[in-house]
């Protein structure tokens, strides 16, 4: 990505994000973050300085109170990216007592990225489609 494809949020601040990676998919996250600096967004470690949450991974029950507490203690507004289809719908998982079946049941979901995993790509297109949303 060229420095000409920095996307603009308009907004004075830094677009913040933390990610929750839970599973494998947050392997694919990590090497999406990379290059987030050419989105114009930084990643950050704590909830109370984030403004966009990205949920990876597959979300047992038993972790869904910790990703609550997380999207809680975010600042308005907030925006939530959920990556993966174990994040999306429980994935290959679906059928399990312990699995949540989609963060979209707890937390309103903004963007969802398909695929097993994701490639990178995808979570920078989910990110576009976050920009578009936020500038509508
Ligand atoms: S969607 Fe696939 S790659 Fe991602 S956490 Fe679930 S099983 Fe792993």
């Amino acid at each position: 990505m060229t420095a000409s494809a920095r996307l603009e949020w308009g907004t004075t601040y830094q677009v913040t994000v933390l990610e929750l990676g839970l599973a494998c998919c947050g392997v694919e996250v990590m090497a999406a973050l990379d290059r987030l600096p050419d989105l114009g967004v930084t990643p950050v470690d704590g909830a109370g300085e984030a403004h966009v949450l990205v949920v990876s991974g597959t979300v047992t029950d038993v972790m869904l109170p910790a990703v609550l507490r997380s999207y809680e203690a975010m600042p308005e507004p907030r925006y939530v990216i959920s990556v993966g289809a174990c994040s999306n719908t429980g994935g290959p998982y679906w059928d399990s007592y312990s699995v949540t079946k989609g963060i979209d049941q707890a937390l309103p979901v903004h963007v969802a990225v398909p695929g097993c995993p994701p490639r990178p790509e995808a979570l920078l297109e989910g990110l576009k489609a976050l920009h578009r949303l936020v500038n509508a």
